[in-house]
């Protein structure tokens, strides 16, 4: 989509600090870390929330776990321990509608969350 703001990192239009990539997925650090280790995990494909997920991305969820737990290796935090989070709609503070898979640790996570 053309004025998602992932989607011009993910063509490279504006720069970020990409981590990883494949043919399937783009991992990149946030802008505005929430943790000592603040990734973003996103699909290439533009979906807007992970209610507009359908059965053909069974296999991208999927994917999207598996490079998380290979960043989160990678990172140093697998075995202290991480968070992942999709944050869907409003209410949950989704800010860009394309989804992203939040990796955060390197420090102590409160729960509940706030
Ligand atoms: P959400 O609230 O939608 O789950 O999370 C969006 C995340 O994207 C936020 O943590 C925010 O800091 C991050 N973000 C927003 N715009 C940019 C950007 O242009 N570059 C990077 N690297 N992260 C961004
Ligand atoms: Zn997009």
């Amino acid at each position: 989509m053309s004025d998602c703001i992932f989607c011009k990192i993910i063509k490279k239009e504006i720069p970020a600090k990409i981590i990883y990539e494949d043919d399937k997925v783009i991992a990149f650090e946030d802008i505005n870390p929430q943790a000592p280790v603040h990734l973003l995990v996103v699909p290439r494909k533009h979906i807007p929330t992970i209610l507009d997920l359908t059965s053909e991305d069974n296999q991208l969820i999927g994917h999207i776990y598996l490079t998380a737990n290979n960043l989160a290796k990678n990172k140093g935090i697998s075995v202290s321990g991480f968070r992942t989070v999709f944050n869907c709609n409003k209410d949950a503070g989704q800010a860009v509608y394309h989804i992203h898979l939040h990796i955060l640790g390197g420090r102590r996570m409160a729960w509940p969350p706030g």
